[in-house]
């Protein structure tokens, strides 16, 4: 099977991880860190936060998560945009809280202003991701800084940054700087997509340090494994992968948008390692695309039934894909 669903890094998990798990698993019969100490070291030098403003997850979902428990009262309300990541309305779901889902743009990017609109006296928490999952958007730093900007501070951003390391450099921003700005802001991020380590579950919350004392408090002390830190820590230090990481997916990318189209196909402009399209009768691409062997995401459960996301895959799995899309039976092109 050729994986182009889930948005992984087609290159797997880096070696040096992966020697590094092989180590920490010999201490593996003790319980892990609860703290993180290693890890949190790390990511507080990279990013120049304290390590205070760390919270570790079970991937950056889990994060998510504990955003809504701590901040949303069963019944009160988390804002999202349509077409946001699937895991804000379960996390608003565990919570017990209501969703207001705004209306996108019609570019399909989350509508700023239409969400600084919806906020309510019973808002606490406003979803928001850059680049969004599955459609690819990326809201330009002036744009984010103003809505920041505007948010009254009694409601808490959870700016979600899973796909960040993908961005182009002209696109790169600084949100720690947002960080050490706004004491309701959340920014969350992942090793699950540009680190490769998805299967190990490790993502993490960066907030100020009371914000972060309730996202701790709310956490389970072992929620992340004694291998997922040593291996996030070998990842961290690892530019050379993350370098490959991001030539390659620039680089397919490209190739993906530019195939599609070529044969007529409509892709959104992504700044993440996936691409959305859209194929009409796209039940039918999938299914011609798995007889062959190819794993692509249905999108039905984002109200997106006629369009597939498709992850950025090895070269010449993008080649491959696009080989077999050229023969889909004309019956699925409805477009
Ligand atoms: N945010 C977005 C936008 C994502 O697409 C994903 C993964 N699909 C995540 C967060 C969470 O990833 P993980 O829990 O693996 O860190």
């Amino acid at each position: 099977m050729i994986l182009l669903a889930s948005n992984e890094n087609p290159l797997g998990m880096p070696a040096s991880a992966q020697q590094a798990v092989a180590a920490a698993l010999q201490g593996a019969g003790n319980y892990p860190d609860a703290n993180g100490t290693a890890l949190k070291r790390a990511l507080a030098a990279r990013l120049d936060v304290p390590a205070a403003w760390l919270t570790l997850g079970s991937g950056s979902s889990e994060i998510l998560d504990l955003a809504a428990q701590v901040c949303v009262q069963p019944g009160q309300v988390v804002v999202y945009s349509q077409y946001g990541f699937i895991v804000y309305g379960q996390a608003t779901a565990h919570a017990h809280a209501r969703a207001v889902v705004v209306p996108a743009r019609d570019d399909f990017g989350h509508d700023l202003d239409a969400m600084l609109a919806a906020i309510t006296d019973d808002t606490r928490l406003v979803f928001v991701a850059n680049p969004n999952n599955p459609t690819g958007n990326f809201i330009e730093a002036p744009r984010l800084l103003a809505f920041l900007e505007q948010v009254p501070a009694g409601v808490t951003v959870l700016l979600d940054e899973a796909y960040t390391e993908y961005l182009a450099p002209a696109q790169r921003y600084s949100s720690m700087d947002w960080v050490h700005r706004f004491a309701n802001l959340v920014v969350a991020r992942t090793f699950s997509k540009a680190y490769g380590l998805a299967g190990l579950r490790i993502g993490y919350g960066v907030a100020q340090a009371a914000l972060t004392a309730k996202l701790n408090a709310r956490r389970p002390r072992f929620n992340v494994t004694t291998p997922a830190q040593a291996a996030a820590i070998a990842a961290l230090a690892d530019s050379d992968y993350l370098a490959r990481t991001y030539a390659m997916n620039t680089a397919g990318r490209s190739q993906l948008e530019a195939g599609l189209r070529g044969m007529g196909w409509r892709v959104l402009p992504s700044a993440g390692n996936f691409v959305l399209a859209h194929f009409g009768d796209a039940a039918a691409v999938h299914a011609a695309l798995l007889a062959q062997g190819i794993e692509v995401s249905r999108l039905d459960p984002y109200g997106l039934p006629e369009w597939l996301r498709i992850s950025v895959g090895l070269p010449e799995q993008n080649a491959h894909l696009l080989a077999v899309l050229r023969d889909v039976p004309a019956a699925a092109r409805t477009r």
